[in-house]
C-alpha cells in the first residue's frame, strides 16, 4: 500500500501527535471542544525559512491570504514574508491589520466592486487590475477622489501551467487581460495622471506538483515579461511571477523539492539579467507555505457496524474540511492522509471509513482507509489541512458549530 508522504514525516515512534510540542488532549481543552483546526507555527516558520534559502535572493515572497485567512495566522506571515495578497476587502483589513505597510499589500481577484477599488486606492495598495474596464473604473475613481491608483496589469498568458490542480491562465479565462491586449493597454498609460502602473501580475496555476512543468510555465513567464516590458520602453517596478507550488495530498504523490526549482529560477535570472536588473520580483504562495501546518482534529463519537462495513463515526466532517470530503461528491475522491493521532505507533489493522456528524453521504473523512483499530474518544486527524480548510468550507450547512482554529 503507497503511503501519505505527510504521515512518513510524523514520528511514529511515540503513540501521541503532537503538534509544535502540544499533545492533542491539551489542545483540546484549550479549543474547548472538537473538532478543531491547529496550525503548527514552527512549521510554517521552517517552511518560509527553507524557501528563502532555496530561492534566488532577488525574488521575494508573498503569503497569498486566502490560504488561510485566520488572522493570527497572517500575523505570523506578514512577519516572515515580503508581502501579502488579498483577493478581497474582508482579506484586505485582515492584512492591514498585521500593522504591515499598505505598499506590501497587493489587492487581485476578478469582479471587483467600485467600493473594493475605493477601499485600495484609499489604503494605497497596489491593485492587480484584471480587465480594461475594470482600469478604466480605477481611472474614474481615483481622478474623482483626487487620488493616483497604484496598479499592475494581471496578465492573463498565452500559454497554460501544465498538470496543475487548477488552471487559472492560458486560454480564455475569467481572470487578468489577455496577453495579447496589453501592449495597446500599456499605451494608453503613459498618459493616465490617475494611475501609477507598478508592473505586471502573470499566475497560471495552482496545486502543481511537477517542477518540470513550473519551470517551462516560469521560463514563459520571463519570455513574456520580457516582451512586455520592450514594450513599456522602461523596466517595470514589480513583476510578480505568481506560483502555484503544490503539496502532496493523495497516497504516491511526491512532495515537491523547493531547491529544484529555486536553481530553475537562478537559471533564468541568469539568462535575464539584462533587463531585469532594476525591477523587483516577487513569488507569491499559499498553499505551499501553510497547508501542511495544518491539522483538522475531531473525535470519534462511537463506532458502528453496517453489514459487513465498519464506520468510525466523528465529530469533525464537510462542513469545516470541504476540500477533504471530495467537494460534494463533484471529483473521484481520494483520501487525505489521516490518522488516529493517540495511536500513531500501532499497525493498521481494519478497513474503516470515518464519518462526520452530516446527514448526507458525502460527509466522509477518510473512505475505506486502513488504520490502527480506534475507539470512542480517539483523535482522528486529517493532515495537509493547513490551507483551503476552515475559511473554504460551507460552515453553515447543517447548523453545527463553526471550526476552533489555533496557531500553536
Ligand atoms: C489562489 C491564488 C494564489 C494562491 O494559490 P496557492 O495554490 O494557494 O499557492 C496565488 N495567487 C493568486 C492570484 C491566486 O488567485
Amino acid at each position: 500500500m503507497k503511503t501519505h508522504a505527510a504521515v512518513q514525516r510524523l514520528d511514529l515512534t511515540n503513540p501521541e501527535l503532537l503538534i509544535n510540542g502540544w499533545s492533542l488532549e491539551s489542545l483540546t481543552l484549550r479549543a474547548g471542544r472538537t473538532p478543531f483546526f491547529a496550525y503548527d507555527r514552527s512549521h510554517i516558520q521552517e517552511r518560509v525559512g527553507q524557501l528563502r534559502e532555496q530561492l534566488p535572493p532577488r525574488i521575494g515572497l508573498h503569503y497569498a491570504i486566502k490560504a488561510n485567512p485566520m488572522p493570527a495566522v497572517v500575523q505570523l506571515m506578514s512577519e516572515l514574508v515580503d508581502g501579502l495578497d488579498v483577493a478581497s476587502v474582508g482579506e484586505l483589513r485582515v492584512a492591514l491589520d498585521t500593522g504591515i505597510a499598505p505598499s506590501r499589500v497587493s489587492f487581485a481577484g476578478p469582479a471587483k466592486g467600485d467600493h473594493e477599488l475605493a477601499a485600495a486606492i484609499g489604503s494605497g495598495v497596489l491593485i492587480n487590475v484584471e480587465s480594461p474596464a475594470e482600469l478604466e473604473r480605477i481611472q474614474v475613481i481615483a481622478c474623482e477622489r483626487g487620488m493616483t491608483a497604484r496598479i499592475a496589469l494581471r496578465v492573463n498568458p498565452d500559454f497554460e501551467l501544465k498538470s496543475s490542480g487548477m488552471k487559472m491562465g492560458g486560454g480564455a479565462k475569467p481572470f487578468g487581460i489577455d496577453a495579447e491586449r496589453i501592449p495597446a493597454l500599456l499605451d494608453t498609460l503613459r498618459e493616465s495622471s490617475f494611475v501609477s502602473l507598478c508592473g505586471l501580475h502573470i499566475f497560471c496555476g495552482s496545486q502543481n506538483l511537477r517542477a518540470d512543468s513550473l519551470a517551462q510555465a516560469h521560463a514563459q513567464t520571463f519570455d513574456l515579461a520580457r516582451r512586455l516590458t520592450e514594450h513599456w520602453g522602461q523596466p517595470f517596478e514589480s513583476i510578480n511571477i505568481g506560483g502555484g507550488l503544490g503539496i502532496p495530498y493523495f497516497p504516491g504523490e511526491p512532495a515537491l523539492d523547493g531547491a529544484v526549482i529555486g536553481e530553475q529560477l537562478a537559471a533564468l535570472l541568469g539568462e535575464h539579467q539584462n533587463w531585469l536588473a532594476d525591477t523587483e520580483l516577487v513569488m507569491e504562495l499559499g498553499r505551499y507555505l501553510v497547508g501542511e501546518a495544518g491539522y483538522y482534529v475531531c473525535r470519534i463519537i462511537e463506532r458502528k457496524e453496517s453489514r459487513g462495513q465498519t464506520f468510525l463515526m466523528c465529530d469533525g466532517g464537510l462542513h469545516h474540511h470541504l476540500a477533504n470530503s471530495g467537494n460534494f461528491g463533484q471529483v473521484l475522491r481520494k483520501n487525505y492522509p489521516v490518522v488516529i493521532g493517540n495511536r500513531l505507533n500501532q499497525p493498521a489493522s481494519e478497513t474503516v471509513t470515518a464519518q462526520g456528524p452530516l446527514c448526507t453521504p458525502l460527509d466522509v473523512i477518510a473512505d475505506r482507509m486502513e488504520l490502527p483499530r480506534a475507539e470512542p474518544g480517539d483523535w482522528l486527524v486529517v493532515l495537509q489541512s493547513g490551507a483551503y480548510g476552515a475559511s473554504a468550507s460551507p460552515a453553515a450547512f447543517l447548523g453545527h458549530p463553526p471550526a476552533v482554529e489555533l496557531l500553536v
